[in-house]
């Protein structure tokens, strides 16, 4: 009996029948395996999310998917019936045939890359490709089999982002040379201004001194009244001189060795004529009854005492004002101490901010620019120190002072760009 195109019966031989049906058996299951296999594959491939190729070795498309299609909006058939080169930007070309020609050396397994294919309309669209290359058996190649996926959005998000970050950039050299010529042409002023104020300060000094006990008693005050607040004005400008020339990148450090105790003599006379008619005690003690010595700027250090010193003053009404110098360390400690209305909680991060004061009618009363604490603090850093404050409200205020006993040159560097 004949089935199939096979003979069954009787009379056949056993070894005629024994293996045959088997084999064809087989042949069948393996024949159903790989149409499965088959169906599967192109059931993944047709309805994959991102776009599916496979390429002749010649880069022709063999067979496309649908999101391929949807992305550079030709049908199924117009794609088969041309090339990848056809359809990707002609300055993406040689990169990707470099590619190629590394898989087909065996240089590489695949490849993943950035570029732009031509949509139908001529729109760019921006793709990530992923390719392979598929051999036989005996590790001839077939063809590429291509993943495409869409990432236009993302890469105008990120040329958008590119354009707003050069424009940022050059906004930014923009600022920083108005800056610059802001705090030049404020150097400039400032010195422009402190020429004659000097002259104007010294004459009166010179009247009051002079011509004091022959003056009349309102005149004699008017004058003085006069030089005090040239004084102040001086100081205004003096601040605002510094903190310009430290915009401007012009302040440097200029170290030399001398004694600490020598410099806070000096400073000695300016902070009893900021206390004067004041209810206040100074007092200083040292770590050591002999000369401290230190490789700093000595200008510096002494604006910095200024300006802690008459600020305590300047915040007290009553108490004792104290300088300490301690060693702690390769540095020593300056600590200036008051006992006046003292600073809040809130407001101690802020005060060493350019221009800050604290909204008071104490702060208002007593005068000043605000920048007293900024430059203080420019300065201690520039010396390679820091400065620590803690203060209560209504209790007093400490500041506290680190500077190296020896300043280390690399400072100098950090301080034009302050
Ligand atoms: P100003 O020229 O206003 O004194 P500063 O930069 O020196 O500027 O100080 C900033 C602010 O910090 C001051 O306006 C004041 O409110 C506060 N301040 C500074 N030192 C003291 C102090 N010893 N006691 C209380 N408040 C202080």
């Amino acid at each position: 009996m004949a089935y199939n195109g096979i003979t069954v019966g009787s009379g056949s031989s056993s070894e005629d029948f024994s293996s045959k049906p088997c084999d064809i058996c087989q042949r069948g299951k393996i024949q159903e395996a790989l149409r499965e296999s088959e169906d599967r594959f192109r059931t993944a491939f047709e309805n994959a999310a991102i776009g599916m190729a496979i390429v002749s070795l010649e880069g022709r498309f063999l067979k496309v998917n649908q999101s391929l299609s949807d992305i550079v909006g030709y049908t199924e058939e117009e794609l088969l019936a041309t090339d990848f080169q056809s359809i990707t930007h002609y300055e993406d070309l040689s990169v990707d045939l470099e590619y190629i020609q590394k898989l087909l050396n065996s240089e590489i397994r695949f490849y993943h890359l950035e570029k732009r294919y031509l949509h139908k309309d001529g729109h760019v669209v921006w793709i990530l490709l992923s390719v392979s290359l598929v051999r036989d058996y005996e590790g001839n190649p077939l063809y590429f089999i291509a993943q495409i996926q869409d990432i236009t959005k993302r890469k105008l998000a990120e040329e958008e982002l590119k354009k707003k970050n050069e424009e940022l950039r050059a906004q930014k050299i923009k600022a920083i040379e108005a800056i610059r010529l802001k705090s030049q042409f404020l150097a400039n002023m400032s010195h422009e201004l402190r020429t004659p104020l000097n002259s104007i300060l010294g004459f009166t000094t010179r009247v009051i001194k002079k011509g004091g006990e022959l003056l009349p008693k309102v005149q004699l005050e008017n004058l003085i009244i006069v030089r005090e607040e040239g004084q102040h004005l001086l100081d205004l400008i003096n601040n605002l001189l510094d903190y310009s020339k430290m915009e401007a990148g012009k302040m440097q450090v200029h170290p030399e060795r001398f004694n600490l105790i020598k410099v806070v003599d000096e400073v000695n006379s300016i902070v009893h004529t900021l206390m004067d008619g004041k209810p206040l005690t100074y007092e200083r003690k040292y770590y050591t009854n002999e000369d401290i010595y230190i490789m700093s700027d000595r200008i510096k250090v002494k604006q910095i005492l200024i300006n802690l010193l008459s600020n305590a003053i300047k915040y007290s009404d009553k108490g004792t004002v104290s300088l300490f110098i301690d060693k702690v360390g390769d540095k020593y400690c300056i600590k200036v101490q008051d006992e006046g209305i003292g600073i809040a909680l809130e407001d101690l991060n802020s005060i060493f901010d350019e221009f800050r004061q604290l909204d008071g009618s104490y702060t208002r009363k007593a005068g000043g620019t605000g920048l007293g604490l900024s430059i203080t603090k420019r300065f201690v850093e520039m010396l390679g120190g820091s400065i620590e404050v803690i203060s209560a409200s209504g209790i007093g205020s400490c500041f506290t002072v680190y500077l190296p006993i020896e300043y280390k040159n690399i400072n100098n560097e950090d301080c034009s760009n302050i």
